[in-house]
């Protein structure tokens, strides 16, 4: 498992929803957290690491010495949304680029945890962002999506660079082509609700 960077085709599949919480998807999932730690992160969605599941790791304090703030969210559906804010954002996929990105203020988020429970969380701030960014990959939306005509302006050299890098590492045979990378994602998707 590694992070997999613009334009990896993953990071546009839109994730099916997990209906069985076993060993496999508990192993993702902490495969998930220790990348994420890596690369100092503060979340990580499944598309990020080439999985099709509906499943997303994150903590706030990006530190993995508190283990305490850290979940693994399933499933989650954004209920409600209040408020704008708008802050700087970056994405473990785009390294590199930081840009400002409108979020709702405060979201009410229901998912289910690890361990089979549903929960229902309200988050605001930092935390609400990282719920907007973190659901919105698991329907294939990127922060780049969210960018205003100046934002988009500005990102256009950094993904154009990101591009040719990935076409460069696919042209090295350094990454499979993007028809064998999405069938990948399909058969991992049809084979059940967690990865083998
Ligand atoms: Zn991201």
């Amino acid at each position: 498992m590694n992070i997999v960077q613009y334009p990896h085709p993953a990071l546009r599949f839109v994730t099916r929803p997990i209906v069985r919480i076993d060993d496999a998807l508990r192993h993702a999932a902490a495969q998930m957290l220790e990348l994420m730690y890596e690369a100092r992160g503060v979340g990580l969605a499944a598309t990020q690491v080439a999985l099709p599941w509906r499943m997303f790791v994150y903590n706030p304090t990006a530190d993995p010495e508190k283990r305490e703030h850290e979940h693994v969210i399933l499933n989650p559906v954004i209920m409600e949304k209040r408020g704008s804010q708008d802050e700087s954002e970056g994405c473990l996929s785009f390294p590199g680029m930081y840009h400002k990105v409108r979020r709702a203020k405060a979201v009410k988020v229901r998912y289910h945890s690890l361990t089979g429970n549903q929960v229902e969380v309200e988050a605001t701030d930092f935390l609400s962002r990282i719920f907007q960014h973190e659901t919105d990959h698991l329907s294939g939306i990127l922060f780049i999506d969210k960018l205003g005509p100046i934002g988009r302006l500005a990102a256009r050299q950094n993904l154009a660079r990101l591009e040719a890098e990935y076409r460069d590492a696919q042209s090295m045979g350094e990454i499979p082509p993007d028809s064998e990378l999405i069938q990948r994602l399909e058969a991992l998707a049809d084979g059940g609700s967690t990865p083998s």
